[in-house]
C-alpha cells in the first residue's frame, strides 16, 4: 500500500490532534474517550466470538433503553454524554458470566450472563451498574490515572483484559493485547467507584421500573459462585470482588425500597426472559454435543415444570434440534413453544420468529416465508429474521425495499447492510450490492475493506455499464465515488493514529 509514504509525520511534542490527552492530570474529554472507545471497538468487531443476534439484541435493548432513559431523568446522564457516546451493545458468545463497560459508551455482555440470570431484573442490576460506570465518568477518571500510557497501549490493554476474562482459549481470540494480563489489576475500578456504581445503578434500575429484588438476587448469585470459588465461569467476580460492605449496602438499599409500583408494560415479561435465556444457552455453546444435551433436557422436563421453565427449555431445544437438522423434533418443539406463548406482543412475536428461524435453518424456504408477516414498525429481530427467510425463498425485491429504509434510519447497522448486499446480489443489482457491502465494512471501522469494495465497483463501471441493472446508474456511480473518497480519508486518519501511537 502506497499510503504510508503520503502520511504526514506525527506532530512533534504535545498530543497529536484527535487523540486522548492522557497523563496530564486532566480528565479525558468526552470526544477523546469516544475516540478511544472506537479504537477498542475496532478490535472487538474483528473477534469471531462477537455475535450480532438481533433477537437477543432486541431483548437486551428492552432492558438497556429504560435504564438509559432513567439515568437521563435522574440527571446521572448528561445530554452531551448521551449525544456524543456510541451507546452500543456488544454481545459476546461466551458461556461465562460477564458484562463490561468500555470507553465511549460501548457495553459488552456475554451470552452466559443472559443464560445465568433468573430475570430481566437481575440483568438490569448488572447493566445498570455498568451504565453507571460510564455516566459517572469512572472510565475517564481511571484512564487519566494511567500515566505515561499511550492511547494505543491503553486500548491494547483493555482488549487484553477482555480476552483474559473469556472462557474460550484467549490465544484464539482476537481480543488479545500486549502485557495485558499483567496489567489487569491496574484497570479495575477503585472500591469507591464500585460503591458509587452500586448505588447509582440501583437508583437507575428501580427508577426504570425493575424490581429491587433483582439486585439482591444477583448479589446472592455472585455470592454463591464466590463460595464455590467458581471464578472461572464468573469473570465478573474478578473485576467486581464481593466485599461484605457491598453486600450489606445492597441489602439495606433493597429493604429501604418502598413497595414496588406496577411493573411498566414495556419491560420484559418473565416469560420473554425465560425464552431469551434459553436462546442464550444455545448460542453460548455451539457444538453438537451441547445441542443434543438441550434436546434431552426437553425430553426430561417434568410435568410439574412452570410455564416459564417449559418455555425456556422448549425454546432452546427447538433451536438446538433445527441446528442438528432434526426437522420433526424441531417442529414439534416449536409447536409447544407457540401454544405456551400465546399471542402477546413480546412472547407471541418471539415464538413466531423462532418458527421462521427454525424453518430457515432447516432450509425450508416455503414454510419459512409463509409465516412472514410485518408489523407497522418492524423490530430489528423481525426485519432480520424474516429477511433471511425471504432471501432463502428468492423474494429479494420486497426485502431490499424494507432494508433500504431501515439503513437510512440506522446507518450504523452493519448486519442490515450485509443482508441488503445479499438481497441486491440476488436481484442482479451488482453495484448496489457492492456498495452495501462496503457500508457494512465501514461501520465496523474496516475502511480498507470498504475502499477495496468500492474500487471493485468503479472497475465494474469502467468495464461496461450494459450488464448493470438499476435505473439511476449515474447517481449510483457518483455516490460510489463520493463514498470512496470519504472512506479513503478515514483510512488515512486511522493509519495516522495507529502510527503515531505505537
Ligand atoms: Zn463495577
Amino acid at each position: 500500500m502506497a499510503l504510508h509514504s503520503t502520511l504526514a509525520p506525527a506532530q512533534p511534542g504535545g498530543v497529536p490532534q484527535g487523540l486522548p490527552a492522557l497523563g496530564d492530570g486532566v480528565d479525558l474529554s468526552i470526544a477523546s474517550e469516544r475516540r478511544l472507545g472506537d479504537r477498542i471497538a475496532r478490535g472487538i468487531y474483528r473477534d469471531p466470538d462477537l455475535v450480532d443476534d438481533a433477537v437477543l439484541g432486541d431483548y437486551l435493548q428492552a432492558v438497556w433503553q429504560p435504564l438509559v432513559k432513567a439515568a437521563r431523568l435522574r440527571g446521572d446522564l448528561s445530554a452531551e454524554l448521551q449525544e456524543r457516546f456510541a451507546w452500543e451493545l456488544f454481545l459476546v458468545r461466551d458461556r461465562s458470566v460477564n458484562a463490561f463497560a468500555l470507553p465511549g459508551g460501548y457495553l459488552g455482555v456475554h451470552t452466559g450472563l443472559i443464560a445465568a440470570v433468573g430475570s430481566s431484573d437481575e440483568l438490569a442490576a448488572v447493566m445498570g451498574h455498568e451504565l453507571s460506570h460510564v455516566t459517572q465518568r469512572h472510565i475517564a477518571r481511571m484512564l487519566t490515572q494511567q500515566q505515561n500510557q499511550t492511547p494505543w497501549l491503553v486500548a491494547a490493554m483493555i482488549l487484553g483484559v477482555l480476552a483474559a476474562g473469556r472462557s474460550t482459549n484467549a490465544a484464539n481470540a482476537a481480543l488479545v493485547g500486549g502485557q495485558a494480563v499483567a496489567m489487569q489489576g491496574q484497570l479495575n475500578f477503585s472500591r469507591d467507584m464500585e460503591r458509587e456504581a452500586d448505588r447509582v445503578g440501583f437508583g437507575v434500575m428501580t427508577e426504570a421500573g425493575f424490581s429491587a429484588e433483582g439486585a439482591s438476587a444477583m448479589f446472592e448469585k455472585l455470592q454463591q459462585a464466590n463460595r464455590f470459588n467458581d471464578n472461572g465461569s464468573f469473570p465478573y467476580l474478578r473485576s467486581h470482588p464481593l466485599t461484605t460492605e457491598r453486600i450489606a449496602d445492597a441489602r439495606t438499599r433493597t429493604q429501604a425500597q418502598s413497595a414496588p409500583a406496577a411493573r411498566p408494560g414495556n419491560l420484559p415479561s418473565a416469560a420473554w426472559h425465560a425464552m431469551m435465556a434459553g436462546r442464550a444457552r444455545v448460542l453460548s455453546e455451539a457444538g453438537p454435543d451441547a445441542m443434543v444435551a438441550q434436546l434431552q433436557q426437553a425430553r426430561r422436563l417434568p410435568a410439574s415444570a412452570s410455564r416459564e421453565q417449559s418455555l425456556s427449555v422448549f425454546y432452546a431445544a427447538a433451536l438446538a434440534a433445527a441446528r442438528l437438522r432434526e426437522a420433526a423434533d424441531a417442529r414439534e418443539l416449536v409447536a409447544k413453544v407457540m401454544s405456551l406463548a400465546g399471542g402477546g406482543p413480546q412472547i407471541g412475536q418471539a415464538a413466531r420468529l423462532l418458527a421462521i428461524e427454525v424453518e430457515t435453518l432447516l432450509g425450508d424456504a416455503n414454510r419459512g416465508a409463509a409465516l412472514v408477516s410485518w408489523s407497522a414498525t418492524p423490530s430489528r429481530a423481525e426485519l432480520l429474521t424474516q429477511g433471511r427467510a425471504l432471501l432463502l425463498a428468492g423474494r429479494a425485491a420486497e426485502l431490499s425495499e424494507r432494508l433500504q429504509s431501515w439503513v437510512s434510519l440506522y446507518p450504523r447497522d452493519a448486519t442490515a447492510w450485509a443482508l441488503l448486499a445479499q438481497a441486491r446480489q440476488q436481484q442482479g443489482q451488482l453495484l448496489q450490492a457492492v456498495r452495501a457491502d462496503a457500508e457494512s465494512r465501514a461501520v465496523q471501522f474496516d475502511y480498507q475493506g470498504a475502499v477495496d469494495r468500492l474500487k471493485a465497483a468503479q472497475d465494474l463501471l469502467r468495464q461496461s455499464t450494459t450488464g448493470l441493472a438499476g435505473t439511476n446508474l449515474h447517481i449510483e456511480a457518483s455516490i460510489i465515488d463520493t463514498r470512496a473518497r470519504q472512506f479513503q480519508a478515514q483510512l488515512r486518519e486511522q493509519a495516522l493514529q495507529d502510527r503515531s501511537n505505537r
